[in-house]
């Protein structure tokens, strides 16, 4: 693959524009459309079906019919697993495809859709459809005149509201275990990246998954998003993105039927290094990865490392040289690992980001500029900052772009201190050789994740999630099917 061969494929992609609504590939009911822009160079690369409530209505009124008459929930537990491994192997047919609409959509490297993002979505849908039959009920003691037992059941429509940073792959944290427990679902994917979420729509109805099962409505936030999340119909509003948004969907919620809401929030994870660390390359190319992978657009990037101050300049060094590899790049080219912000709002959020450290007297060790302007595009390049404290604005809002704050602690105690003088709760992760004080330390970091000797060491085995200000309720492994199910007891009472 070179750059020249994917600049001629990219120009055969064919986007997908319209929604997903029982069975059908429809426009906006109203014909209107929204620019999808390309972060690459900044052009618009398709024109998407702006819905608005009266396409959700449709939509949640086609998940409930095919909710109630059974005709996803009742099949045989075989054949659902057949029809999502079927569309697992479509995905696969279809990866390149996949990745580049993902690429194009919204700026990250092609090496990393290829090999990333549309492998863990597939990965994702079939790990639910292997665990759709491997999960049992419980029975309760009870005297013995009586037998009790738990059953989980499907919630009925779920409206998934996923962000732009990994769109298939969030979108099929929530599709996956959703589908697998026998619910509807109405996915609104962001602005910024709709083309991937109307793909999987139209590559699900191929698999066999019944029409009206799994829609998707592409649409802004506050008119399709919303409509969705106040909707009296619907039963669950999983979302991943911004608290911001998160805190609306909780009032959404309040003011209409009480749906359930899972949120996935962002975080401002610490990473922190230990002078008695075995392998301090190692964690300096964690420290490095951890924030610039995916241009730093990631819920639980390690946007604090926290470094004792016996070694902080010499490790600073290490994580400096390992920065500069991230440097942007086209993100067609095979050969670059970082590529465009999402958006020009999202590139001017990052370089507001800079400026406020910059003014509040961090000192710049690296970056700090939008690069590649000429291409049109939104490239910021990898910037680390040090000499700062965690009360600088660097240290506690979520930044989601290539920005390191580095900060130094003087002992254990104040280490934890410091990792958990935030308001979020997201991921951390802590590099040391001393066991005890691995164990030490993971139990007192008030996070869902902690990552010992390793960063962001994830699978889908493992739940996803965060405490405090990062929200509630868990992607991934068995615990996620609990967000998607109904706990119901039901007893029957004979003669003994
Ligand atoms: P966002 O506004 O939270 O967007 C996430 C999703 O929510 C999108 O699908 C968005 O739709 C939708 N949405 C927006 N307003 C809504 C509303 N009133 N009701 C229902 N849905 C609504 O995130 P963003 O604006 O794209 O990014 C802003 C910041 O959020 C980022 O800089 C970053 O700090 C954070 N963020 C975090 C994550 C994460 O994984 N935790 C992901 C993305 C962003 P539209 O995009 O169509 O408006
Ligand atoms: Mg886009």
């Amino acid at each position: 693959m070179t750059l020249q061969q994917n600049l001629d494929r990219a120009r055969g992609i064919k986007f997908p524009t319209n929604a997903v609504i029982d069975g059908k590939l429809v426009p906006a009911r109203s014909g209107k459309t929204f620019d999808n822009v390309g972060p690459r160079d900044g052009k618009i690369v398709s024109k998407v079906a702006a819905c608005e409530a009266g396409d959700i209505d449709t939509a949640v009124n086609a998940a409930r019919a095919a909710f109630e008459d059974g005709r996803w929930r009742n099949k045989h537990p075989r054949e659902k697993k057949k029809i999502m491994f079927k569309l697992a192997e479509l995905m696969e047919r279809d990866l390149e495809e996949l990745a580049f609409l993902e690429t194009l959509d919204m700026g990250k490297p092609i090496r990393d859709t290829l090999s990333v993002d549309i492998p863990t979505a597939i990965n994702s849908i079939r790990w639910y459809a292997e665990a759709l039959d491997k999960v049992y009920g419980e029975v309760a003691t009870t005297p013995s005149d009586r037998l009790s037992y738990i059953v989980r059941e499907p919630l009925g429509v779920v409206g998934a509201i996923v962000p732009w940073n990994f769109p298939l792959h969030m979108a099929c944290w929530k599709v996956a275990p959703a589908l697998a427990t026998g619910n509807s679902i109405v996915l609104k994917p962001a602005e910024q990246s709709p083309s991937t979420a109307l793909k999987l729509g139209a590559l699900a109805l191929e698999a066999g998954v019944p029409s009206g099962v799994l829609n998707v409505v592409p649409g802004y936030g506050d008119t399709a998003g919303q409509a969705l999340a106040r909707h009296m119909d619907v039963d669950l509003i999983a979302f991943t993105g911004s608290g911001e948004v998160g805190r609306k969907l909780m009032t959404y919620a309040g003011e209409s039927n009480l749906k359930r809401v899972a949120l996935e929030l962002g975080g401002k994870s610490p990473q922190i290094v230990f002078a008695d660390a075995e392998d301090l390359d190692a964690a300096a190319d964690a420290a490095a990865w951890g924030i610039f992978f995916n241009q730093g657009e990631i819920c639980n990037a390690a946007s604090r490392l926290l470094v004792e101050a016996s070694i902080k300049d010499e490790f600073l060094d290490r994580v400096l040289k390992r920065a500069k590899q991230y440097t942007p790049g086209d993100p067609l080219d095979p050969a670059s690992v970082a590529g465009a912000l999402v958006s020009e709002g999202q590139m001017k959020r990052v370089l507001g980001y800079i400026d406020t450290a910059r003014k509040e007297g961090a000192n710049l060790a690296l970056g700090g500029k939008r690069v590649r302007e000429e291409s049109g595009g939104f490239y910021v390049e990898p910037t680390v900052f040090h000499r700062m404290d965690n009360t600088h604005t660097l240290a506690r809002e979520e930044v989601f772009g290539p920005v390191l704050g580095v900060l130094a602690f003087t002992n254990e105690d104040d280490a934890v201190r410091i990792a958990n003088d935030t308001v979020y709760g997201l991921a951390s992760g802590l590099w040391t050789a001393n066991i005890s004080r691995a164990h030490r330390v993971a139990r007192k970091l008030r996070t869902g994740l902690v990552w010992i000797n390793g960063w962001d060491a994830c699978d889908i085995t493992v739940p996803f999630g965060g405490a405090k200000q990062s929200g509630f309720g868990r992607d991934r492994s068995l615990h996620a099917l609990e967000k998607y199910t109904e706990l119901k007891g039901i007893s029957v009472t004979y003669k003994p």
